[in-house]
């Protein structure tokens, strides 16, 4: 069994409902305050046990895969303890108003995770966060714009993360994410996203770290309903299978005092 932790920043999930220190601005001001409730009524109507519990169900289809720990941002160091991580193949990471909120310990935390070889599947607006920004050593900066169409092409077909994928397949809605996308150049691009404003994105990319596998893949606006679409279930969960396959493991980050030289013969 491949075990999973699906880490969701869990804010606008429950905004309104659930008081955050670093949203009271927003919900100061009427206006502002109209528009973040009819958001958060419109995510929890597409994910009513919150994002996090909409990646676990995906996950879950797949018999091979476990979903041992949902953690959150409110939780004693994000849920994101060392038990929890020692007992984490790879990491699920979805967040995008909060990113500032995660600790910088923890963000160090799970980099060094990753370089020690737990996967990480860093999910729409996780460009920014900090693990992705210390893992990349780019800001993830992109450009946007919310309700596109949006079509996402293959361009790895043999990549183990595009098994069963067709050449392309269709967002009827998407939030559009264009380039430039400040990330390094990836390992392998396996999907492209062209929309109808004309932008395009890399929108799957794949790199290692250390001894950790990292996959970045663009759908999951928290309004849109990608993550029931048949194909991005199925890439999350190939992508899963994918960032495990590693079998280099290190117990910890630190130098090793070499083997003796052979001797001159
Ligand atoms: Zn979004």
């Amino acid at each position: 069994m491949i075990r999973v932790t699906v880490w969701n920043e869990n804010v606008q999930d429950q905004m309104g409902e659930k008081e955050f220190e670093f949203t009271k601005h927003w919900l100061a001001n009427e206006e502002a305050r109209r528009f973040v409730l009819e958001r958060t009524r419109e995510l929890r109507e597409i994910h009513p046990e919150g994002i996090h519990g909409t990646l676990k169900r995906l996950v879950e289809e797949d018999e091979e895969l476990v979903v041992r720990h949902v953690a959150t941002l409110d939780m004693d160091e994000c849920g994101l303890t060392r038990e929890v991580l020692d007992d984490t193949d790879v990491l699920l990471w979805w967040a995008h108003v909060a990113h500032e909120q995660v600790p910088d310990e923890i963000a160090f935390r799970v980099r060094d995770y990753v370089w020690r070889g737990m996967g990480i599947i860093f999910l729409h607006s996780a460009h920014m966060c900090k693990p992705m920004q210390l893992l990349l050593g780019t800001s993830g900066t992109l450009r946007w714009r919310e309700g596109d169409f949006c079509r996402v092409w293959t361009s790895a077909p043999a990549h183990p993360i595009a098994r069963g994928i067709p050449e392309y397949f269709e967002l009827e809605t998407e939030e559009m994410y264009g380039e430039h996308f400040d990330i390094p150049t990836p390992d392998d691009q396996v999907f492209m996203s062209w929309y109808r404003g004309g932008e395009v994105f890399r929108s799957g990319c794949t790199w290692t770290r250390g001894c950790g596998r990292i996959f970045y893949f663009q759908p999951g606006h928290e309004t849109n309903r990608s993550y029931y679409n048949e194909y991005v279930r199925r890439i999350i969960r190939n992508a899963v299978h994918w960032a495990a396959g590693t079998a280099a493991k290190r117990e910890q980050i630190d130098c090793i005092h070499s083997v003796e030289p052979i001797e001159k013969r």
